[in-house]
């Protein structure tokens, strides 16, 4: 049996009290569901301590929204692995189409960082997906896939069941736009079978969608066969629109 997960993907928002505010409403509807959804609050990584310990007597975790290629030293700015798993964090998303659009990272770049945050202990919930003129070229699954072998390129045996995929369309991101339950199904099924031939235990992997998940569409993309959840950008900013999407996993 997969696990199921629904992370909280918060981008460039909140403050003290928002963090605060929010997370105390979100552990207030998770304390009455007991669907075995595992749950992860990616806030930006200034209030990774806060979440973590406003989270402290739950089950639900805190990740990062990114990890540095490099550890320590003089790296102005950065934010290493190691350190987001000393302030608690428990998951390092990576890759992320925002990033990789308008930061311009590789996938060479971003399996440095999945090894970083594999090396840290951290969980990685790596992000593939294509754009819209790929999808219009057909082109979605050759994408997917070699942002799934590049990425993971470095992942050894056993570190895998430490790593999530989520597939996010870069169309559908924030846009409004859902893939159909049936075109994600179509890619999330791709990406299983390259896992597979990469020699990852694909079967046993939990598997993400995300792109414009609201309450009124998440019960359908979560009941395909192979997704095992959804990583949640701007619904994650309503306590009841995520409580209602955990509710739908
Ligand atoms: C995301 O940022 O990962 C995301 C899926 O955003 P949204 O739900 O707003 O489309």
């Amino acid at each position: 049996m997969r696990r199921k997960l629904i992370a909280a993907n918060w981008k460039l928002n909140g403050s003290t009290a928002m963090a605060s505010g929010l997370v105390g409403d979100i552990q207030d509807g998770l304390a009455e569901l007991d669907n075995g959804v595992e749950v992860v609050i990616i806030p930006p990584a200034i209030y990774a301590t806060l979440v973590n310990a406003a989270l402290a007597e739950s089950e639900t975790s805190v990740g990062i929204q990114d990890v540095s290629r490099w550890n320590k030293g003089a790296y102005t700015g950065e934010v290493s692995a190691p350190m987001a798993h000393d302030v608690g964090c428990r998951y390092a998303l990576v890759g992320h189409s925002e990033r990789r659009e308008l930061l311009g990272e590789t996938d060479t770049l971003i399996a440095d960082k999945v090894d970083n945050a594999l090396s840290a202990s951290l969980n990685v919930i790596l992000c593939v997906g294509e754009t819209e003129a790929q999808r219009e070229a057909g082109a979605q699954d050759r994408v997917v896939g070699e942002q799934l072998k590049q990425g993971l390129s470095r992942v050894s045996d056993a570190d895998w069941l430490r790593v999530v995929v989520a597939y996010e369309p870069v169309w559908a991101i924030g846009t409004g736009r859902t893939a159909t339950a049936e075109d994600a199904q179509s890619v999330h099924a791709v990406i299983r079978q390259t896992l597979n031939g990469m020699g990852a235990p694909a079967e046993e992997m939990t598997l993400l969608y995300g792109g414009s998940v609201k309450p009124d569409n998440a019960k359908e993309l979560f009941a395909q066969p192979d997704i095992d959840g959804g990583l949640i950008g701007g619904a994650s900013l309503s306590a009841p629109d995520f409580l209602a999407i955990c509710r739908a996993a």
